[in-house]
């Protein structure tokens, strides 16, 4: 039997990576990014390649028709889903007293509103099919905070609080729902930031390296398996011993 999973912004990054990793598993994928979806025709291609099928869709996920258009899609072209990993993403970093409220109102609603708008439509999906796995991507930053960042923490925060009330509206209907909470991991995000900040992270990293996109996706992996099955409302941290 054909499995799916919907992965949001999966053109690049960590997102492109648990892609791979669920199509390596056997799911056909549809996946979304903004701008034009042919940003994620790299993604697709390689998907492909494991033998499923991929689709990608040009959608903003914090606006609710573009939210439902993936789902269509996904219903549309494979009947059914199973997994649905929230792993967009933005950062618009400042210090608090230079931070605009555009910009915490922006980093909520792409990072934490896109939640709501997925899971409203995927646990209805769910609920009915008996199953289902949703995995939310957090941040350490959402478990410790961090100076720069008080929109970006308190909207990875506010997916853990989500993650744990969801699993508890859903367990008994046979949906898990969990948050990976990366650490610093190498992509285009943080590629971003001074080699200063960079190096007082991996002072803090008792692995002493920086994670990649391919430690996010097993996590992700394992708990979309039904390996997992009795796992719901955690947070799995991916992050080299950063927090502990
Ligand atoms: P990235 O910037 O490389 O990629 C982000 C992806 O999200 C892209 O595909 C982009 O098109 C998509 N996206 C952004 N805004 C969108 C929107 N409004 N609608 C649809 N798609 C949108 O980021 P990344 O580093 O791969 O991060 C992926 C996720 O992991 C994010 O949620 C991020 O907060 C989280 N995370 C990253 C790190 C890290 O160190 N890189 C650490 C902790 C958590």
């Amino acid at each position: 039997m054909s499995k799916t999973a919907i992965v949001t912004g999966g053109s690049r990054g960590i997102g492109k990576e648990i892609c791979l990793r669920l199509a390596k598993d056997g799911f056909n994928i549809v996946t979304c990014c903004t701008g034009d979806a042919s940003k994620a025709d790299a993604t697709v291609n390689a998907c492909k390649e494991f033998g499923v099928d991929a689709i990608a869709v040009a959608a903003d996920v914090s606006n609710a028709e573009d939210v439902q258009k993936i789902f269509d899609t996904a219903k549309e072209k494979f009947g059914s889903y199973e997994v649905l990993v929230n792993n967009a993403g933005i950062t618009k970093d400042n210090l608090m007293l230079r931070m605009t409220e555009e910009d915490f109102v922006k980093v909520l609603d792409v990072n934490l509103k896109s939640a709501f708008l997925t899971c409203k439509v995927a646990t209805k999906d769910m609920m009915r099919a008996k199953y289902g796995r949703i995995i939310n991507i957090s941040s350490v930053v959402g478990l410790m905070g961090n100076a720069g960042q008080a929109n970006y923490s308190a909207s990875k925060a506010g997916l853990i609080g989500m993650t744990k009330s969801l699993a508890k509206e859903f367990g008994a209907k046979g949906v898990t729902v969990n948050a990976v909470a990366p650490g610093f991991i190498e992509t285009e995000m943080t590629d971003a930031l001074p080699d200063d900040v960079k190096e007082n992270y991996m002072a803090q990293i008792p692995r002493k390296r920086l994670g990649t996109g391919a430690d996010i996706a097993a996590a992700v992996s394992f708990l979309a398996s039904d390996d997992a099955d009795y796992i719901t409302g955690q947070v799995l941290s991916v992050d080299g011993g950063m927090r502990m």
